[in-house]
């Protein structure tokens, strides 16, 4: 058996290198499995949340008390998310799961009841301000958002909110733990408070004109309420509908009015829209926000600190340049 496995390997090496790799892990693991005979590992206590960001908060605080999975995956759209079959079976076997709420997750409910999830579910924004809609949008939404902003994880105001009532679902989870839980948290908020502080110091003497940016979709309202940033954006508080022309032409007069420099892309979706009107504009494209997920672990933000941090260092930026235009 052993040769033909070895000859199947060599067989098949030059075309699928990579997932040869893992197959070899695999086996390992299970000879190491079968060795280890029937002693049973106690499995820890598993937290599913709706997207990358939540996922990094509970990680924050659980640290290795809990595992955490999230549904929408780093990079991905959480206003056009389509679950699969695997997302039911993750949350059926979910011990706590943790949402944004605010209308963000429309895709929940459904994918609750297809799962038989009846555990504890946990509403991040629970005891956050919400904003309202910057504004209504003359062409015809195909769903209907509700009136809030769901996007208050950009404000650093409401991240202990969010951090609190994170930290009261995994205590009811894991009771022995409480204590371990708020001292993370603790710490957590402090470097949340620093960032906080640090910005405002940037970012409060700059003229107000040019707190003027230009982005994709309606996710930085919260921000630009807590530093007195106006964000413009082609498209509304979820990604799902496409501007009308007019809105678009009326959006270009604006920029061009207010000559801003500031115009960024996300990372959730595609930019073609801004960069038309980057072009149409004389301007271009300045960098890149985070706005509704994280990045890929190893990278600049895959977590809410570094992209929070990210995201404020380009806006200073961008504010600068802004502030030497006008
Ligand atoms: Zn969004």
């Amino acid at each position: 058996m052993k040769r033909f496995l070895v000859f199947l390997l060599f067989l098949a090496t030059p075309i699928l290198a990579k997932p040869l790799v893992v197959q070899n892990v695999n086996i390992l693991e299970d000879s190491v499995k079968e060795i280890a005979g029937d002693e049973v590992e106690v499995a820890k206590p598993l937290v599913v949340t709706s997207f990358s960001i939540l996922g990094d908060m509970v990680k924050e605080i659980a640290g290795d008390k809990v595992e955490v999975k999230s549904l929408v995956e780093p990079n991905q759209d959480p206003h056009v998310f389509e679950p699969r079959p695997q997302h039911a079976k993750d949350l059926a076997r979910a011990d706590l799961v943790v949402v944004n709420g605010l209308g963000f997750e429309g895709w929940l409910d459904r994918l609750i009841s297809a799962s038989g999830f009846q555990g504890d579910l946990l509403v991040a924004t629970t005891g956050v301000t919400p904003l309202m809609h910057a504004h209504h949008h003359t062409h015809h939404a195909h769903h209907d958002h509700g009136v809030f902003d769901p996007h208050a994880w950009h404000s650093l105001k409401n991240a202990p909110i969010y951090i609190d009532n994170i930290v009261e679902g995994l205590s009811r989870l894991v009771p022995e733990e409480a204590s371990f839980f708020k001292a993370r948290a603790a710490a957590y908020k402090k470097e949340v408070e620093v960032l906080e502080a640090q910005t405002h110091e940037e970012l409060d003497h700059l003229p107000v004109e040019s707190k003027k940016v230009l982005t994709n979709h309606e996710a930085f309202g919260y921000l630009g309420h807590d530093f007195q940033i106006v964000f413009y954006s082609p498209l509304g508080i979820s990604t799902e509908s496409e501007p009308s022309a007019k809105a678009v032409a009326t959006l270009i007069d604006r920029i061009k009015k207010d000559k801003i420099q500031a115009v960024f892309v996300e990372n959730i979706s595609n930019s073609r829209l801004v960069e038309r009107i980057a072009e149409e504009t004389g301007t271009q494209v300045g960098g890149i926000l985070y706005s509704d997920a994280l990045d890929v672990p190893g990278t600049q933000a895959d977590t809410y600190l570094k992209m929070m941090r990210f995201n404020l260092n380009s806006l200073v930026k961008a504010m600068r340049k802004n502030a030497e235009v006008k």
